[in-house]
């Protein structure tokens, strides 16, 4: 390491304790800091309480006087936990969260000052909306928008603020966040779901979503990351050489965790657990420095906020650990990227997971019909499904060599598979009699979650009792995947509904026969989606073509399925977003695509021209001098004596060349996507001006392998990667 670089690390490196001061157990920390049931129970009167109990299941209104009520004593329990303000916590569309924090202090007309937070105060706000995306809807109505107070996720505490999770609307009621669309999703998925289980039992009167995420992030020393521009600004390292020692010796994966990691590990668990947020596992990843976080998994709503959150808390923790925490997809090239594995079922009222396999053939049955609708609507909605995660830095893994493809398929292991082959086959052979499939459904073992059969390539796995989405990128916000999917499901389970109820009511059928009728059908029409091959091979991508798969490896081209006639129709018919707000959220994406590809582009400019550069510029000097001296010295014979350091001098002078030519070519033809339309820019930059980043950076990395160490300005991957 180049000493210039080396002091800015050695404060930090290897600094953290064996041993801490023991906190108390886990279990006594979890949710101290949270609003729930004992809190409530402590500050609300009975029937506040009561009130606010069924509000938080049913998401119903609440009047204003219990609101008062609730605000004050959220207060107070806020204020013994160290809260001075309180904020409205929200979901723009920005992809973070945002927050505006106000004090409780007032000060009454007669002077007096008070501490007071009032029901109204709690219920809405009005937060300058004006600086967060709308896809131009804010632009016709108002310029206003409104937070109001989602009370099916609890309140918390963190450092001195009350935070309270709201939705964000404008003001003529459109959504303007992520969290609206997820909690309308969750309604249709509720509705739907039920209708379905009541088949199998009577006493199913409601159905949630469960989620629970495996978060993956890298770790970099903080003064590492501060001096690299393009970290800062963009996320990712825009140029940098492949570390010497990169994945090839796999060691790291479940290896020891270094102490310095481990502290800031301990703190953050620690802290989400105060908060809520049930952490339960975490492991290095594959790459050096990366790591992964995995919750016990939640209602979904609760668990989508629990991860906001979560991303928020570790960039605190890891600023005090002097760590910077890297959520990007793609921060390394040539390193394994980051995910967030989307764990995916539903559940029912009496405690049923509705994708568990059960012990009789009834239970199966019910196993079956939730488990073969979820593929059909993957079957039917694939395209949507990957749009759902489509975004600059996510496209740096779908598609771009790195596991999972951009292609939707859906794994469902080899013993799912043989049940399948065998129900389609007893379908060929008979036409009503249903016996020999019922006798089949016996047959469905518990599907053991066996990892040498989980295929790690496939972007959508059943894992023996969940589905596993994994093709969310570890800095998305999970609502808006997980609203798809709930959403499409939704749609199959009525479809569904409405064939086997007509099928009893026509055919005078039996439940059990109509349903398996259906599902058989479904099972056929699902063939395309089925693959458990290797998703990476060069074959399954023509495969898929064949099979009339999509295959969008930028989020332009993903985009697109936003804004067809069968997407607007199932967001309108299910009452999760209207057409207006889906074209908003389409050009929000966009706008937020084509943001990102030209900060990037300006970034790694600053970064050739301004650092790259100067630095070959100062050694292709040193060099050119030594070798002129080598002239004056040995005269004909020089070039014996200089070969290297003339061969040295070519190869730096050609790529600083090459560099300043790219960036000239690059500048001309953004000039040119400015007078473009949004699709079209969006486009012209993912298809056009992304490939020239390449080849800027292939001679600047060529240049760091050059170029003498101690003048190089830039940290290095080996130095980032493997500084502990
Ligand atoms: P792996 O890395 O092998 O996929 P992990 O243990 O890291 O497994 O993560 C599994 C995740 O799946 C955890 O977050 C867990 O809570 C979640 N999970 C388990 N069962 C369900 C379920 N029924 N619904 C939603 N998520 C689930
Ligand atoms: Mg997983």
């Amino acid at each position: 390491m180049s000493k210039l670089r080396f002091e800015s690390v050695k404060e930090t490196m290897g600094r953290e304790p064996v041993n801490v001061a023991y906190v108390g157990n886990r279990a006594e920390i979890f949710a101290k800091h949270v609003f729930g049931k004992e809190a409530m129970q402590e500050f609300l009167d009975k029937e506040v309480y009561e009130a606010l109990s069924e509000v938080m299941i049913t998401g119903h209104k609440i009047d204003r006087k219990l609101a008062d009520s609730i605000a004050t004593g959220m207060k107070n329990w806020a204020m013994q936990h160290g809260a001075t303000h309180y904020t409205h916590w929200f979901q723009p569309l920005t992809g973070a969260t945002a927050e505006k924090h106000d004090s409780f202090f007032e000060i009454f007309p007669g002077g007096q000052a008070v501490e007071k937070f009032a029901g109204s105060q709690l219920v809405q706000q009005e937060p300058d909306g004006s600086s967060f995306p709308n896809g131009g809807i804010r632009s016709t109505a108002a310029a206003r928008g409104y937070t109001i107070w989602d009370p099916t996720s609890p309140a918390f505490v963190y450092g001195t603020t009350l935070y309270i999770p709201t939705i964000f609307i404008s003001y003529t009621g459109e959504v303007l966040d992520y969290k609206t669309p997820l909690l309308r999703s969750l309604t249709a998925i509720d509705k739907a779901a039920t209708a379905v289980a009541k088949y199998f039992d009577e006493e199913a009167t409601k159905v949630i979503a469960t989620l629970g995420w495996e978060q993956e992030y890298f770790l970099v020393d903080r003064a590492l990351f501060t001096s690299r521009v393009d970290l800062v600004t963009t996320g990712r390292t825009l140029v940098g050489k492949d570390a010497p020692r990169g994945q090839e010796l796999d060691d790291h994966y479940f290896a020891d965790i270094p102490q310095r990691v481990m502290g800031f590990m301990r703190d953050l668990e620690i802290t989400s657990l105060s908060l809520g947020i049930p952490v339960k596992t975490r492991h290095n990843e594959v790459a050096p420095n990366q790591f992964e976080l995995a919750p016990i998994f939640e209602e979904a709503n609760t668990a989508v906020d629990h991860n906001m959150l979560l991303m928020k808390v570790m960039k605190d923790i890891a600023h005090k650990h002097n760590f910077e925490v890297l959520l990007h997809e793609k921060p390394f090239a040539g390193i394994n990227g980051s995910g967030k594995h989307n764990n995916w079922s539903l559940m029912t009222n009496t405690g049923t997971n509705l994708l568990n396999p059960g012990k009789n053939p009834k239970d199966n049955l019910e196993f079956l019909t939730f488990f073969v609708n979820t593929i059909k609507a993957v079957n039917e909605y694939e395209e949507l499904l990957r749009a759902s995660v489509a975004s600059a830095g996510n496209d740096h893994r779908l598609g771009a060599n790195e596991a999972p493809p951009a292609i939707i398929s859906v794994f469902i292991g080899s013993q799912m598979t043989q049940i399948f082959e065998e129900i389609k086959g007893v379908a060929k052979t008979d036409k009503t009699k249903h016996d020999e499939t019922l006798n089949l459904l016996e047959r469905i073992p518990e599907i053991k979650l066996d990892k040498t059969d989980r295929n790690r390539t496939s972007p959508f796995a059943f894992t023996g009792n969940r589905f596993e989405f994994r093709a969310v990128g570890s800095a998305a916000n999970s609502s808006y995947p997980m609203t798809i999917l709930n959403m499409i499901v939704a749609k199959q389970l009525e479809l569904f509904k409405k064939e086997v109820d007509t099928l009893i009511a026509t055919k005078k059928m039996t439940n059990e026969n109509a349903i398996l009728k259906v599902l058989k059908s479904y099972i056929k029409d699902s063939d395309k989606i089925l693959f458990s091959g290797n998703g990476y091979a060069k074959a399954w991508e023509k495969e898929a073509k064949k099979r009339g798969l999509s295959n969008h490896k930028t989020t332009p081209e993903a985009l697109n399925a936003l804004t067809d006639k069968k997407t607007i129709n199932l967001f309108e018919g299910m009452g999760v977003l209207t057409k207006r707000e889906v074209h908003a959220k389409y050009e929000v994406e966009m706008e937020i695509y084509t943001t990102k590809i030209l900060i990037e582009a300006k970034a790694l400019t600053d970064i050739v021209m301004g650092q790259v550069v100067p630095a070959a510029i100062k050694y292709q000097k040193e060099l050119a001098n030594i070798v002129k001296n080598m002239n004056n010295i040995y005269g004909k014979d020089a070039k014996k004596y200089s070969k290297e350091s003339l061969d040295l001098l070519k190869q730096v002078s050609e790529d600083i060349n090459m560099i300043a030519e790219g960036v000239r070519k690059m500048q001309k033809d953004i000039k040119k996507s400015e007078k473009m339309s949004l699709e079209a820019e969006a486009l012209f930059l993912a298809k056009e001006i992304k490939p020239q980043f390449d080849v800027i950076r292939k001679h600047a990395d060529k240049l760091e392998g050059l170029v003498d160490d101690d003048i190089w300005p830039l940290a290095k991957y080996s130095e980032m990667l493997f500084t502990k």
